[in-house]
C-alpha cells in the first residue's frame, strides 16, 4: 500500500509530539517542517522557555481536561522509565491568597486554586497544607508530586524519537499554508499537513487566526537548586506578573518565572522586571539561596517566550482549505506541555479519519 505523505508544520511540543505518535502508526511518511527547531531561542517559539511542568489549569469536564488527564499518563511514564527523556519528578505546592482573587495569574489558576480540583485524583500525593505551616499571606496551599521536563532535552529527545521511526525534518518558512502542501522542496505534494504553528498560527496565510494572543512569559533561569516547585496565586507587583520556581531534570538549572502580559509581543528583556522575578522566588523559595539576597542567585539565562493563548482554547480539528486537508494542533497557551500527549492522540484520530473519509469532511 502506497503510504500517505504527510507535513507537519511546526517543531514545537505541539508538532514534534504530534508527528512522534502519527509515526508509530502505519501507513505514514512524515515530513516535520519548521522555521524553529530545537536548539533555536527565539520569543515566537515558545517551547524552549517553558518550565516546563505539570500543573493542570484546565477546567473539570473539559475537553482541555480530558488532554491534561491522559497527558499524565505519557509524562508520569516518562518520568519513571525514560530519564534520557529528560522528564523528573518533582514536589510541587501551590499557594493561594485572597487578595489576587480576579488577577490575570488567579484567573488563569482558577482551578489549579480551586479547593477541590479534578486532577487530585490523578497526580500522586494530593493533600491540602495544614495551616500552620503556610508563609505569611498565604490562606490556602496544595501539594502534590508532579514532573518538571529539561525543555533542552525533552524536544531533541522528541526528534531523536522521531528520526528512530523515519520521520524527515526541514528547515521551512511558510507565508501560507497551501505552500507547505505542496511543499515542492520537501518532497510533497502531500496527502495532509497538520498545522501546529502556535501562536504564528494568527499570520500563517490560509489559517490567520485571529482569536490568537501572546501571553508574554519572562524568565530567569539559574544554577541554583530549589528542593521543590512552588507557584503562588499572584504577586504584589502586578496583575499580569506571576512567580514560581522549579527545577529542571539533569543538571538544567531552575526555572525562575515570571509573568502572564497577555497582547504582549516584547520579546526584549525587561531587567526591572528581571530584578522582580529574582527578588520574588528568593523571598517565596528561600532555599535557592540559603535565605540571602539575589546576588546569590547564579544567572544562567534571562529569557522571554510568547504563550500561544486562544480564546475558546487549543484548536485540534480538521478542516477543508482549498482542496487541502488540514489538521491543526496550536493554541494551548500555558498548557502545551501538560496537554501535548491527549492534543497529539486527538490530531492523530482526525488525520486517519480525514484521510478515510476525506469527502464528508
Ligand atoms: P511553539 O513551541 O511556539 O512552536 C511553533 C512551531 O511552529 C515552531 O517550530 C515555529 O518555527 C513553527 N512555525 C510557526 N509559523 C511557521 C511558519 N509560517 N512556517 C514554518 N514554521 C512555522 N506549558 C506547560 O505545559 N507547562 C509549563 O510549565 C509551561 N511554562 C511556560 C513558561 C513560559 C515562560 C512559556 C513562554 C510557556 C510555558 N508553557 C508551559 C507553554 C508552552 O511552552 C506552550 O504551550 C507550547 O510550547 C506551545 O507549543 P507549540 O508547539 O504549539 O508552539
Amino acid at each position: 500500500m502506497t503510504k500517505k505523505r504527510i507535513v507537519v508544520i511546526g517543531a514545537g511540543v505541539a508538532g514534534l509530539t504530534t508527528a512522534l505518535l502519527l509515526s508509530e502508526r502505519s501507513g505514514y511518511r512524515i515530513t516535520v517542517a519548521a522555521k524553529h527547531m530545537p536548539g533555536d531561542y527565539d520569543a515566537e517559539y515558545a517551547s524552549p522557555w517553558a518550565g516546563a511542568n505539570y500543573m493542570p489549569v484546565s477546567i473539570r469536564g473539559s475537553m482541555a481536561a480530558e488532554w491534561d488527564k491522559k497527558t499524565w499518563a505519557w509524562l508520569l511514564d516518562l518520568a519513571m522509565n525514560r530519564p534520557e527523556s529528560g522528564v523528573h519528578l518533582q514536589e510541587c505546592e501551590i499557594y493561594s491568597r485572597a487578595k489576587d482573587n480576579g488577577s490575570a495569574t488567579a484567573d488563569w489558576f482558577s482551578e489549579l486554586l480551586a479547593p477541590n480540583p479534578w486532577f487530585k485524583d490523578i497526580v500522586p500525593n494530593f493533600r491540602d497544607i495544614t495551616q500552620d505551616t503556610l508563609i505569611a499571606g498565604v490562606e490556602s496551599a496544595k501539594s502534590f508530586t508532579s514532573v518538571c521536563i529539561n525543555t533542552a532535552i525533552y524536544l531533541p529527545w522528541l526528534v531523536s524519537q522521531c528520526l528512530k521511526n523515519s520521520v524527515t525534518f526541514r528547515r521551512a518558512n511558510f507565508k501560507h499554508i497551501l505552500e507547505a502542501s505542496k511543499g515542492i522542496q520537501l518532497g510533497g505534494p502531500f496527502d495532509l499537513v497538520v498545522n501546529c504553528t502556535g501562536l504564528m498560527a494568527s499570520q500563517l496565510g490560509g489559517v490567520e487566526d485571529k482569536s490568537l494572543v501572546p501571553a508574554r512569559g519572562q524568565i530567569v533561569v539559574v544554577s541554583n537548586n530549589a528542593s521543590k516547585m512552588i507557584s503562588i496565586s499572584g504577586t504584589d507587583d502586578g496583575d499580569d506578573e506571576a512567580c514560581y520556581v522549579m527545577t529542571r531534570a539533569a543538571g538544567g538549572g531552575t526555572v525562575l518565572g515570571g509573568s502572564y502580559q497577555k497582547g504582549n509581543w516584547d520579546p526584549q528583556v525587561d531587567p526591572n522586571l528581571a530584578v522582580r522575578i529574582m527578588k520574588r522566588a528568593v523571598e517565596l523559595c528561600p532555599d535557592l539561596t540559603g535565605g540571602k539576597g539575589i546576588e546569590h542567585l547564579d544567572v544562567i539565562r534571562h529569557g522571554v517566550g510568547l504563550r500561544p493563548v486562544r480564546e475558546g482554547g487549543t484548536r485540534v480539528e480538521k478542516e477543508r482549505i482549498g482542496d487541502t486537508l488540514v489538521v491543526h494542533n496550536y493554541g494551548a497557551g500555558g498548557a502545551g506541555y501538560q496537554s501535548s500527549f491527549g492534543c497529539a492522540q486527538t490530531a492523530v484520530d482526525l488525520i486517519e479519519e480525514a484521510l478515510g473519509t476525506g469527502a464528508k469532511l
